[in-house]
């Protein structure tokens, strides 16, 4: 039996990074698995097969710790029982890694935030029907709460709504208690960012959550 398509392309990529960039790397490669991690930086990215943090800012390993999720969300702190998985990762990178910033980087055409605002139409979901996307997704809706208190021209909802997940999501950063702490002591710095997509351009957010285009040389 042959192996199927994805197969077989998952193994020729590892294949090239055998020969490309784990020849070239090797020695960081042991170094850092004798040695362990000490990446400076965590960027939540959404789960998107078009945005991944180190092909677009060009990580080695153990440089970025990378978190990704449905829409990139950083839900807002809940000690309560559950199986946190994101809050998990920004203990892990922030009390145990001790990272210096925390970026959250939404994306053009995301299709969290689409299906976020396809809900706000439908019926709410039966007894009986839970979705795990659904729920996660409902996140966002502080978020548009607040995008559609600002009297923002309405026009492309879907990329103004990217960005306001963004800006919620930093919100929701200081909600953590060990988050908070750090950004206050001056040990931790947050950051918004955006990827376009199409023209493959990043854009930060300032201090007032308004994204600008970062120079691309
Ligand atoms: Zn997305």
């Amino acid at each position: 039996m042959t192996d199927p398509k994805w197969k077989k392309s998952l193994i020729s990529g590892y294949q090239s990074f055998r020969a490309g960039a784990y020849t070239k790397q090797k020695d960081l490669y042991e170094e850092l698995g004798t040695q362990g991690q000490s990446p400076d930086v965590l960027v939540i990215a959404c789960v998107d097969s078009r945005v991944s943090p180190s092909t677009i800012f060009g990580a080695h390993p153990g440089e970025i710790f990378v978190l990704r999720n449905v829409a990139n969300i950083v839900p807002p702190y809940d000690p309560r029982a559950g199986y946190h998985g994101t809050s998990a990762a920004i203990e892990f990178a922030v009390s145990n890694m001790k990272v210096s910033a925390i970026m959250v980087m939404g994306h053009e055409s995301c299709g969290g935030v689409n299906a976020f605002l396809s809900s706000l139409d439908e019926e709410p979901a039966k007894d009986g029907e839970h979705s795990f996307l659904g729920s996660w997704i409902q996140i966002l809706d502080a978020a548009h709460k607040r995008f559609m208190a600002s009297n923002t021209p309405q026009a492309d909802q879907q990329k103004l709504m990217e960005y306001a997940g963004v800006r919620q999501s930093m919100l929701n950063l200081m909600s953590f208690p060990f988050v908070e702490k750090a950004v206050l002591a001056g040990d931790l710095s947050l950051q918004g960012a955006y990827f376009s997509i199409i023209e493959g351009r990043l854009l930060f957010a300032n201090e007032d959550g308004v994204f600008a285009e970062v120079p691309s040389e």
